[in-house]
């Protein structure tokens, strides 16, 4: 099963890895897909890559990476435990916010990447993906450390974990904020996440539209080596 996941991932990584659609695709070195296990019930999903990442092509390379691992590890997680992606899968320039029309050329790759993981979880790093996979324009302030569901999957928006470089107290936040995912995912089942899961879902809306536009020609490179997934 997970080994299905993975070739699918790869296939769908080759297909799109030469996009072009918006404009930072002319100044990136490296399409940052995404990393980690196929197989993963968990997917965290940050921001853009950096500069770290956009010269490694992978996401959470840099300073914010080592702070989402050591989250990571007060679970006793590792990155081979999870999925990681990012709501743009190309570095803006100087690492400034991304645009709108960015985010709606790229979530399409995004939301088949979730479509083949198919999570339990997703946790949101962030306000740029916690208002994409909730399609909501609330502040992440009112979002963070509360749980919904969408699409039959839980989604638990947090901190971007750079938000503990700036600020070191909000390092206990993510941690207060990854025992909640250790419990969700120690007791999964839509039931045991139904008690944690917030009043404001209501004002949430679930439904989403996973349109995928007409797909780029299938570019297999079979000697690269991915040593994504
Ligand atoms: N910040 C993000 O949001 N994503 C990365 O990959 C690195 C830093």
């Amino acid at each position: 099963m997970s080994e299905d996941k993975r070739e699918k991932l790869k296939e769908f990584y080759f297909r799109i890895k030469e996009c072009m659609e918006c404009e930072l695709g002319k100044t990136r070195t490296n399409f940052v897909f995404g990393s980690g296990n196929p197989g993963a019930e968990i997917v965290f999903i940050g921001e853009a890559p950096g500069r770290n990442e956009d010269l490694q092509g992978k996401p959470f390379v840099g300073q914010a990476g080592k702070i989402l691992d050591e989250l990571l590890l007060t679970i006793s997680l590792n990155r081979s435990d999870v999925f990681i992606a990012n709501v743009l899968k190309c570095r803006p320039e100087e690492n400034r916010d991304p645009k709108l029309e960015e985010i709606n050329i790229c979530k399409k790759y995004l939301l088949e990447q979730i479509k083949i993981i198919d999570p339990k979880i997703i946790c949101t790093m962030g306000k740029y993906s916690t208002q994409l996979v909730l399609n909501t324009d609330a502040p992440i302030t009112k979002l963070r450390g509360k749980v919904f569901k969408v699409e039959d999957r839980i989604v638990l928006p947090i901190n971007h974990p750079a938000a503990a470089l700036y600020t070191p107290s909000r390092f206990g936040i993510l941690k207060e904020d990854f025992k909640k995912i250790k419990m969700i995912l120690d007791n999964f089942g839509l039931e045991a996440a139904a008690s944690l899961l917030s009043d404001s879902n209501s004002s949430i809306s679930a439904e989403k539209e996973h349109a995928v536009s007409t797909e780029p020609d299938l570019q297999k490179n079979k000697n690269e080596q991915l040593g994504l997934f």
